[in-house]
């Protein structure tokens, strides 16, 4: 999501600049710009669109500049759609500033601000922060940053400029990624060590409180109190190209480990004082009280995160949900209509069948909402009401992390419909979203060990079939990792709802089958061990998905990837990174081509 860079140094900067933005446009972005000193001034020059039909165009137009310092930005809009005047660096000629990440509370420092007589070019959360900064500035930049930090909520990784300051840049970060890269006589700010890799491999990692100045002495480091911190210098040994994946060996690897920043960004800024809210794009607690039917539609992963939505919405709202394929529900002539409430759920929002099954729907009187995480994309376009889940660029085919953001979603979404129809109250409802927000946590507990999955992967590799065995929300979250290991490593997977296994597929168990069994659910753990026990007595080689405290027998499982513990309604979401990571492995202990997988596209835009 997003790229910062930023230069001082004593060669013209604008280049450099451009050279680093363009390495970081693997990261995706919609729109590109650039802030520099010149003269007794700030320049800014921004545009929407590619880095090289966009801002290289318009720059050709501008004279050529000679300033040594400035920042540089790739924009993934998130608040806003991308335009120029959207664009980053975002400032008024005193402080400019460019930002990656979101302002969650950026609404009451808007009003804060218009009542101090500021006024608003951009629709961004960006904007808030430069005019806070601005405001704050008294001659002390330290100073402005710090009561500005003081202020600000959410994600953010900040690249600042003053115009009174010329040639000094200043950066800070919450949650969103800065790196600062050391030079021979000159010094960068970048979201990542590909941006500047050419020039150095030498750099500091900015760390949550600290905030770094670049001028042309160097770089210091000094606390939220101004006092001077030092800082260890890190040497990278990666190449450019895999410092495009941020050192991982494969984009999934990377986007699987970006879970917990997505999970958050996607829920985040819809929580208001401990409670869901859809404010942002409409969807009000008198709608969803009054709507008949909740439709959820979709295609793969993105329909699985559905079939978690009517597990969800189901048991804590008590409304009937139907999901469906989008292929099969556009020629089926389905059963809505006014009244009716219909979520279109896609990854890049131009999945041509879920479009035109959001059309029938708008045909047809309904209420449409889309979940998407391209912003501007058809269906956004299209539909009724957005939201964007924030996950960040996807590169790799095989979804990760925007699945995972799309279930998350679907928590909060259920949370509300229960709210909003009486079906919980307010304090049951805070309880819910507080379990939620601690879910990117538990994700990150499964990540830090992950020989456990490489383990699992040695024992299934060599599989032709095996089976995911789950129920309840396990049996829909039990659909999504048998998809993923069909998808990247070619190993045919079903899943099936365990209480079904015995009225057929049963037969497909030979000796040494494996049998991926999620048990999550307590309510559900002696049904599954029943059926665990009858695959294994059939000669199943069972990997059992379960909370780590949980005491299986030899006879039960031949392998346990234990869990955090957590509630039940949140442990399915937590195992989805397991079964990631295990199709992850596997594919390649099979040596596939794990990114781009064959026969597949990542926008799946025919029918
Ligand atoms: N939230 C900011 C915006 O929409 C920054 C987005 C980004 O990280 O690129 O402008």
């Amino acid at each position: 999501m997003c790229g910062i860079v930023g230069f001082i140094g004593k060669r013209a900067c604008t280049d450099v600049l451009i050279d680093a933005l363009k390495r970081l446009e693997y990261r995706g972005y919609d729109s590109a710009g650039i802030a520099i000193f010149e003269d007794d001034k700030i320049k800014t020059v921004k545009a929407k669109g590619k880095i090289k039909e966009g801002l290289v165009e318009k720059l050709k137009s501008e004279p050529i500049f000679t300033a040594v310092c400035g920042i540089g930005h790739t924009r993934w809009a998130t608040h806003g759609e991308p335009s120029d005047v959207n664009s980053h660096p975002i400032g008024n000629g005193r402080v400019s500033i460019v930002h990656n990440g979101i302002i969650e509370n950026y609404r009451e420092i808007k009003s804060f601000l218009i009542g101090k007589g500021y006024g608003f070019e951009s629709e961004t959360d960006t904007e808030t922060v430069a005019k806070l900064l601005d405001y704050y500035y008294e001659g002390d930049p330290i100073e402005a940053i710090e009561k500005a930090v003081g202020v600000i909520q959410g994600a953010y990784a900040l690249g600042i400029i003053f115009r009174e300051h010329k040639n000094k840049i200043f950066a800070v970060r919450k949650d969103s990624p800065l790196i600062v890269g050391k030079g021979k006589g000159e010094s960068f700010i970048a979201s990542d060590i590909t941006a500047i890799i050419e020039y150095t491999r030498e750099y500091y990692c900015l760390e949550r409180g600290e905030i770094a100045t670049l001028d042309e002495n160097g770089i210091h480091f000094t606390d939220l109190h101004g006092e001077a911190i030092e800082k260890e210098l890190f040497t990278a040994d990666w190449d450019v190209e895999s410092a495009q994946k941020g050192g991982y060996e494969h984009f999934m690897l990377k986007e699987i480990h970006e879970q917990p920043d997505a999970v958050r960004n996607t829920i985040s800024p819809r929580i208001k004082d401990g409670l869901p809210d859809f404010g942002e794009c409409g969807l009000t607690a008198e709608k969803l009280r009054a709507y008949k039917h909740i439709f959820i539609v979709g295609c793969g992963s993105a329909m699985h995160s559905g079939m978690v939505g009517k597990y969800l919405i189901e048991d804590l709202a008590r409304t009937p949900v139907i999901v469906d394929i989008a292929s099969e529900f556009r020629y089926r002539n389905p059963l809505v209509s006014d009244g009716d409430l219909v979520v279109i759920v896609s990854q890049s929002g131009e999945t041509a069948d879920t479009l035109e099954a959001l059309k029938l729907s708008k045909a047809k009187g309904a209420d449409t909402l889309a979940v998407v995480n391209v912003v501007g994309s058809s269906i956004a376009r299209e539909a009724d009401m957005v939201i964007y889940t924030n996950a960040g660029p996807e590169i790799s085919v095989c979804s990760t992390k925007a699945y995972a953001v799309q279930v998350a979603f679907m928590y909060l979404l259920a949370f509300e419909v229960a709210y909003a129809r009486g079906r919980i109250d307010e304090a049951r409802c805070k309880e819910l979203v507080n379990g939620l927000t601690e879910v990117p946590e538990k994700i990150q507990e499964c990540l830090n060990d992950l020989s456990i999955y490489q383990y699992v992967a040695s024992k299934i590799f060599n599989a032709d079939s095996l089976l995911y065995i789950g129920r309840g929300l396990d049996n829909a979250l039990s659909m999504e990792g048998s998809l993923k290991l069909k998808e990247i490593s070619y190993i045919h997977s079903e899943s099936y709802a365990a209480g079904e296994l015995k009225h057929g597929t049963i037969s497909l168990i030979e000796d040494g089958t494996p049998v991926i069994a999620v048990m999550t659910q307590s309510s559900l753990f002696e049904k599954m061990l029943s059926n665990v026990r009858t695959v294994k007595s059939r000669g199943a080689k069972v990997v059992a998905i379960c909370r780590a405290a949980e005491n299986l027998d030899a006879d039960c499982a031949d392998y346990k990837v234990g869990l955090p513990e957590a509630d039940d309604l949140f442990l399915p979401l937590i195992s989805t990174v397991a079964m990631q990571l295990i199709a992850y492995y596997t594919a390649v202990q099979r040596g596939c081509d794990v990114d781009k997988p064959r026969n597949l596209a990542k926008s799946v835009t025919v029918e």
